[in-house]
């Protein structure tokens, strides 16, 4: 039987038998007991599958990574310890020194940071390009070497909304994956695997948990990418393994190769892995989650119409305004709503976002965003403080931008204290 995304938020991943736990339980263990050395050795040769220690895996994770699963609609899942680790791994279950891949300009500063800096020194390069050019023009980033294509539904924090159809189009006619970080839009707003993206990111650490307890990330694969089709480019999935006496993954996982490698090899040697205990809080935050992301977006639609209104405002970015470059995109992908983030500008620039910031009581001005609880940053000053101007811009980050997270509080209570701040 297939459930809508409310049942499964409720009751996914974990369906008890009889006398077992209600609640999806959390396996507090490293380790796991067998009764025959032998029994232990074929989990070791992946002849067969079960826990044995949970810097690999862990069935409370497992549990948790199903129900993400069964939401994006995907084959199989796995849950990492953040954001991060998630689009690290994603990237490099597929990339080594000497490939590339084509980015999305307007991403998460987190990511920007770590595709170009820091995987650069791994000697994997990307190549940032803006998501709004024509297909010919995004063509000319591709090169021989081209592993994967990634982007945000919607981008942190410049909020530009993904023509996913076109770049998963494109990924493809190059014979590549399209890899989606949907942490803004969650698969309540947004199914990227529906308009033929191949891999899909979290940072659970956002509206999946919800509030601001835990920091996470999750992996999952559709299981629609022809890995043996491109087997040349994709040898890690296609030939054997000789840490795993030689096995194949394609040939021996099937549709589950992506993820089944990337917790045997990366989870093994890298050991990302999410802790039970922020599993079972994340699963918490997932049962409430096809409740909170409707009025995320009631409340954002909301606000965002009362900043267009304000003489002190000198531009608003949110997908549910007619005024939005994206509206139209946003129609298509995200009829229900976008996300529950608007940026804008207030006239006076950058000096008078930070005094605006400043006097704010009701919403707190903290690193982080999607949460229960309203929240402002300032990018330039914070998240992307290592970028230069250029940079920024090349991001979508104005200097002046203020992202404005909006909570599930009462928005006429969050109207008046951005109404106060503004008059102060
Ligand atoms: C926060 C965020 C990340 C990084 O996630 P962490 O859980 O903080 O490591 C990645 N992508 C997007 C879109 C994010 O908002």
């Amino acid at each position: 039987m297939s459930f809508k995304p409310e049942t499964i938020c409720i009751q996914g991943g974990w369906q008890p038998k009889k006398g077992e736990p209600r609640v999806v339980p959390i396996y507090q263990s490293t380790t796991f007991k067998y009764e025959t050395s032998d029994q232990m050795g074929r989990l070791f040769d992946l002849e067969d599958s079960g826990y044995f220690y949970t810097r690999l895996q862990n069935p409370t994770n497992d549990c948790v990574a199903q129900k993400i699963c069964d939401l994006e609609g995907g084959v199989a899942a796995m849950l990492t310890s953040s954001g991060q680790a998630a689009n690290f791994y994603a990237i490099f279950n597929i990339c080594e020194a000497g490939d590339h891949v084509v980015c999305s300009a307007p991403i998460y500063g987190g990511t920007f940071n770590l595709f170009g800096t820091t995987m650069k020194k791994l000697g994997i390069e990307f190549t940032f390009v803006d998501p709004d050019l024509p297909v010919e023009e995004l063509n000319k980033a591709f090169q021989d070497n081209t592993k994967a294509v990634f982007a945000e539904t919607i981008s942190n924090p410049s909020l530009v909304v993904l023509d996913i159809e076109k770049f998963a189009n494109m990924a493809h006619e190059h014979g590549v994956p399209l890899i989606i970080d949907n942490t803004f839009a969650t698969p309540i707003n947004c199914r990227p695997f529906e308009w033929g993206a191949d891999i899909v990111t979290h940072s659970t650490t956002k509206y999946m948990d919800g509030h601001a307890t835990c920091v996470g990330g999750c992996i999952v694969d559709s299981g629609n990418f022809d890995w043996e089709k491109y087997g040349d480019k994709f040898h890690g999935l296609t030939t054997p393994d000789e840490s795993y006496h030689g096995i194949v993954y394609t040939q021996r996982f099937g549709k589950a190769a992506y993820i089944t490698k990337a917790t045997a090899q990366l989870m093994r040697d890298l050991g990302s892995i999410q802790a039970p205990q922020n599993a079972f809080l994340l699963n918490l935050g997932l049962e409430t989650l096809h409740l909170r992301v409707p009025r995320h977006c009631e409340n954002a639609q909301k606000v965002a119409e009362f900043l267009e209104s304000c003489d002190k405002v000198a531009w608003v970015n949110y997908s549910g305004l007619k005024s939005s470059k994206y509206y139209e995109l946003a129609q298509k992908y995200l009829p229900n709503g976008s996300c529950g983030v608007i940026s804008f500008g207030l006239k006076g620039g950058r000096e008078e976002s930070i005094r605006f910031m400043d006097h704010l009581k009701l919403a707190a001005i903290v690193t982080h965003v999607a949460d229960a609880r309203t929240c402002v940053l300032h990018p330039a000053s914070h998240t992307h403080r290592q970028m230069t101007e250029e940079q920024l811009i090349e991001a979508g980050v104005q200097p002046d931008l203020i992202r404005l997270s909006v909570g599930i509080e009462n928005a006429e209570d969050i109207i008046q204290d951005l109404k106060q701040a503004m008059e102060a």
